[in-house]
């Protein structure tokens, strides 16, 4: 069976001492094993990047720049292969793997703008014959850990902006479905990027743990669940480094009573149930304003629903695929099971989901559940999983204090046509990314994603300014050149 090693200055490297098998979700078969990188490996790849900064870092950013659009023109140019490799590991349909690949590329275009975000900032004559500018300067090598569910395009939150920045990077990508990254890896070099610029180490928590207690390494972004960012941001905090670690998700749409019902319903079902609902922003908890809109919102669903798609990545007519892995299929299982003991109702119910010629894949088909109360572990709980949960409130209020009470604060999404209520909504709302009658608030490149509460830890947000913020220390100088008319004397009292 073919191994998945690493990429470290530019070479690959297959050498190893454990290893993991990787799936093909839609199958439930093994289809190659992961090196998992040991310490001595992971610090190959630090030793790597920190001998290409320099050299990278007095590139002008311009040329640098030029390494990006090249980039962007490879990507598109195998896009297909890309999102192969993103069905085969993860189980996505080949159209939602392209979905992610784009945006991805969205950041990349972003970073291809590098020479224009970091000019920095320039005062002249902020006293007599004083100038005075900000410059941003790389920080060294940094370091990404990113989780399955996004396998391209969590990545390119992180490496395009933090390289254009004039950092070198490793990045621990998810051991799950680790082959798209790597493709990815190898593009940027054939777009003439430097060996040792940027590394790629498969591995779990070993070489994790070597990246953050490691003290050449300067940064960790982070993106996966909530208990492991808490652990990231806490360990690599204390061992010195910056730190960005975004957790988990349990995304809230509150439909009002005036909402455009047939587009709530359609959102809903694509939010909810697209990629198997793996995504941090899949809409997991629709909570209904009202009993009459609850019964005719759990009714259209219903209807909906009863044409959902669920099969193999490969094929372009399904809606969405099998989940990552046979755990998270039980795991998922579980919560629907929990739901009803709790005295919720399986309106449709998605467990021991059959999908013919692939008796062994891991399918759970669409599921939804009403009558979801606040106290349900079902409720409380990130199931990652195409299960959509409806909570009855009597009103706006009442739905908003839930949302603003819960642990997690990734996004949200108010339906309505009242723009008083939106208004009203969007300031009060404790959550990073708000949605009106947008059900994947997702900002776009030029903007940065983040949540708030348990789903981020750290200050910056990913990509977009944040990123330029998060891979860059701030050097503010000040210059004099004394001509002998500004010449001055000894002064004891703070400048002013
Ligand atoms: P995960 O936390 O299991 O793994 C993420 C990364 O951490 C992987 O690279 C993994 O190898 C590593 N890791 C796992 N256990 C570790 C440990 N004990 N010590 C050190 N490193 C460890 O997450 P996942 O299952 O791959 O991804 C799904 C989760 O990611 C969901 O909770 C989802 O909401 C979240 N997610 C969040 C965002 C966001 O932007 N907030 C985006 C995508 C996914």
């Amino acid at each position: 069976m073919s191994i998945i090693g690493h990429l470290i200055n530019g070479e690959n490297h297959n050498e190893y001492t454990r290893s993991q098998d990787v799936y093909n979700p839609s199958t439930g078969q093994v289809a190659y094993q992961v090196a998992l990188a040991d310490k001595a490996t992971v610090e190959q790849a630090i030793s790597a990047a920190q001998q290409a900064f320099p050299a990278w870092r007095d590139t002008p950013v311009a040329k640098r720049a030029q390494i990006m659009f090249r980039y962007k023109t490879l990507l598109e140019e195998n896009a297909e292969r890309i999102c192969e490799l993103v069905g085969q590991q993860h189980g996505k349909i080949v159209h939602d793997a392209m979905g992610e690949l784009t945006r991805g590329i969205e950041n990349v275009e972003y970073a291809c703008a590098a020479p224009e975000v970091l000019k920095g900032e320039h005062s002249r004559n902020v006293g007599p014959g004083i100038d005075s500018w900000s410059e941003f300067q790389p920080l060294g090598v940094v370091a990404g850990v990113t989780p399955f569910n996004f396998p391209v395009m969590v990545p390119m939150w992180m490496f395009p902006m933090a390289l254009m920045c004039g950092n070198s990077f490793v990045l621990k990508p998810s051991e799950r479905d680790p082959s798209a990254t790597l493709l990815i890896a190898e593009l940027l070099h054939q777009a003439g990027l430097p060996k040792g610029v940027f590394n790629v180490v498969n591995g779990d928590k070993e070489a994790v743990d070597t990246l953050l207690t490691d003290p050449r390494v300067a940064a960790v972004s982070f993106v996966g669940s909530t208990p492991i960012a808490e652990y990231i941001y806490s360990t690599a905090t204390a061992n010195g480094k910056r730190c960005q670690a975004l957790g988990g998700a349990k995304n809230h749409a509150i439909i009002m009573p005036d909402a455009d019902l047939d587009n709530a319903v359609n959102s809903l079902l694509g939010a909810a149930f697209g990629s198997s609902g793996e995504r941090c922003m899949a809409l997991s908890v629709a909570v209904a304003v009202g009993d009459e809109i609850a019964d005719k919102l759990v009714n259209g669903l219903t209807e909906q629903m009863q044409n959902l798609k669920v099969g193999a990545y490969s094929d372009k007519e399904n809606d969405f695929g099998p989940l990552i892995s046979a755990e998270q299929r039980d795991k998922v299982e579980m919560y629907i099971s929990s739901a009803e003991a709790d005295g919720a109702t399986v309106v449709v119910d998605g467990r021991n989901t059959q999908v013919a010629g692939y008796p062994d894949g891991f399918y759970v088909g669409g599921t939804l559940i009403d009558h979801v109360t606040e106290a349900m572990k079902a409720y409380q709980e990130e199931i990652f999983g195409p299960v959509l949960c409806v909570v009855r409130v009597d009103s706006m209020e009442q739905g908003m204090q839930l949302i603003n009470k819960h642990q997690f604060g990734n996004g949200t999404c108010l339906y309505t046509r009242d723009g008083e209520a939106a208004r009203y909504f969007s300031d009060n709302i404790q959550v990073g990314m708000v949605g009106i009658n947008i059900p994947l608030p997702v900002p776009v490149s030029y903007h940065s994603f983040g949540g708030w509460k348990r789903s981020l830890f750290g200050d910056l947000h990913a990509y977009g300014p944040d990123a330029v913020r998060f891979y860059t220390k701030r050097k503010t100088i000040t210059q004099r050149w004394p001509s002998a008319s500004v010449r001055e004397g000894v002064n004891f009292s703070f400048p002013s």
